[in-house]
């Protein structure tokens, strides 16, 4: 036997009702904003995306893994879609969980619950960029779509910058009350508004699961600022190809901006090349300077990367520890 000491070591379990408690938007905020930084710059990698069909309960499985060597936060998000869930079960549909591991000895190290993580992480997306990409003097925000991941966006955004109204409108527009009851809880007004009455936001984020676009050139006026949200698989589509052509194009991910994300389509179109699409991590980084004109028209193509959900879940585990909190397991 060697003389060598196995360290101690430990397993940290986050069930998914304490994330609530645990991650406040700040901190899901600069998780993200660093780990899109760390991405631009080369330091934290996304691993390819497995997602397959079950053959079971119609469901689609998958993995999101990646590593972050600054941050020192290796790991996966396990998880899909279960369409009979709520039906059947009283379950959500989503369901998803964070696995973390000793980037050091490949030691699993933590297991945190992904569905509200999912969300917050999501929005945070879109705060981040309207942090880099908005103008400072935007008061106006404008949203498309008003299911689940509406609310987190819209409550995200106002907390990240100090709007003075919200216009919103669905393609389903009785679930519009749903949004407006966020603006208001949070002291903003909401107005309803058709899709050329869009064009008094200064910022606008889609959050759709449409697959034909909705928001075209001739409602968004220049100098807004578009948060992309909802387009995360091939086929989706919220904004005219033309449109996005014409703007100055950011991303979570290059790659999945061009293949999932709202810059297939202009892509495919021959409208635009990958080198008109720029990591916001490089705007982040200092390496690009963003916004060039009060008149430019920026969009963010958020698809949802792993290490986002990776680093938000390195967030939680740090807050459940300095709590006191974590369900802690000797291994
Ligand atoms: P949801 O089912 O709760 O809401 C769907 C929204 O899309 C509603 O506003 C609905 O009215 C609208 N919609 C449906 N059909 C439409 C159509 N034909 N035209 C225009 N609008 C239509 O879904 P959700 O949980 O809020 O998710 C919204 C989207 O965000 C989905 O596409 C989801 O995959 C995506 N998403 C992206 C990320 C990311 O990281 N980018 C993360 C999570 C979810």
């Amino acid at each position: 036997m060697s003389g060598t000491m196995a360290a101690a070591h430990e397993l940290v379990i986050i069930p998914e009702g304490m994330i609530a408690d645990l991650l406040t938007r700040q901190a899901a905020f600069d998780a993200v904003e660093a780990v899109f930084a760390g991405m631009a710059s080369g330091a934290a990698v996304n691993f390819p995306v497995v997602r397959e069909a079950l053959g079971h309960e119609d469901a689609l499985y998958g993995f999101k893994g990646g590593f972050d060597r600054a941050g020192g936060v290796l790991g996966l998000k396990a998880g899909g879609y279960w369409p009979h869930n709520l039906e059947r079960r009283g379950l959500i549909n989503h369901q998803s969980s964070v696995f973390l591991f000793d980037p050091d000895t490949g030691r699993v190290k933590a297991m945190v619950g992904g569905n509200l993580l999912t969300a917050l992480r999501t929005a945070a997306a879109s705060s981040v960029s309207i942090k880099h990409l908005a103008r400072k003097d935007a008061r106006i925000l404008g949203m498309v779509g008003a299911g689940h991941q509406a609310r987190f966006q819209l409550r995200a955004a106002l907390e990240t910058h100090a709007f003075e109204q919200v216009i919103g409108w669905n393609y389903h527009p009785e679930m519009l009350p749903g949004l407006a009851a966020v603006a208001e809880e949070m002291g903003v007004a909401f107005r309803a508004v058709d899709l050329p009455g869009l064009s008094a936001a200064d910022v606008i984020i889609t959050i759709t699961s449409s697959f034909a676009p909705s928001l075209m050139g001739a409602h968004v006026s220049p100098g807004t600022h578009l948060a992309c949200m909802g387009t995360d698989t091939r086929g989706k589509q919220e904004v005219e190809a033309a449109l996005l052509a014409r703007s100055a194009v950011f991303c979570d991910e290059v790659a999945q901006s061009i293949t999932i994300g709202e810059a297939q389509h202009a892509v495919a179109q021959g409208l635009i090349g990958a080198e008109a699409v720029t990591p916001i991590g490089a705007v982040i980084n200092g390496t690009h300077a963003g916004r060039t004109s009060a008149d430019a028209i920026t969009l963010f193509d958020g698809t949802g990367v792993g290490l986002q959900d990776l680093a938000v879940a390195d967030a939680i585990v740090k807050a459940a520890r300095a709590q006191g909190l974590a369900t802690i397991v000797p291994l």
